[in-house]
């Protein structure tokens, strides 16, 4: 029956492992390897599969970089987790922003249009008035739209 294991097994994997078999050894460990059964076998092993890791090509990404990966990820998730409440309120809020909008001019109507044709009348005299309202009536809307708009 052969010995478990042997003292020269680590160093032997570990040259194997690092690609250092069998030309960057010493020729001690060498040539035990030659005459010992189990660090044949480990080496033969661990130069099997260190082939088939380059030939198919598969890159093991450093754990570092898969842990830093990881921690942007959930960030970024938690961070689209905490906008959307966030944005459906906006919504929302545009939404009876508009519903107000209409409301007042709807109920202002009745005096707009008698306030118009006074307007109309006297236009130079009011251009500075007509301009107000122009602004408000265009840029309050814009103003809303934008502040929803930005995220
Ligand atoms: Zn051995």
């Amino acid at each position: 029956m052969k010995p478990a294991d042997c003292e020269f097994e680590a160093e032997a994997l570990a040259a194997a492992l690092q690609s250092r078999w069998p030309e960057r050894v010493d020729a001690a460990l060498r040539a035990h390897v030659a005459g010992c059964a189990i660090c044949s076998d480990v080496v033969a092993v661990a130069g099997a599969i260190d082939a088939a890791r380059e030939g198919m090509g598969v890159a093991v990404p450093d754990s570092g970089q898969v842990w830093w990966r990881a921690q942007l990820r959930a960030r970024r998730e938690a961070a689209e987790a905490a906008g959307r409440p966030i944005t459906a309120i906006q919504a929302i809020a545009f939404a009876c922003a508009v519903g107000l909008l209409v409301a007042c001019f709807d109920t202002a109507s009745q005096w707009f249009q008698p306030a118009l044709g006074w307007i109309a009348s006297n236009a130079a005299e009011h251009a500075a008035l007509l301009l107000a309202t122009a602004a408000v009536v265009l840029l309050l809307p814009a103003a809303v739209y934008l502040a929803m708009g930005r995220d």
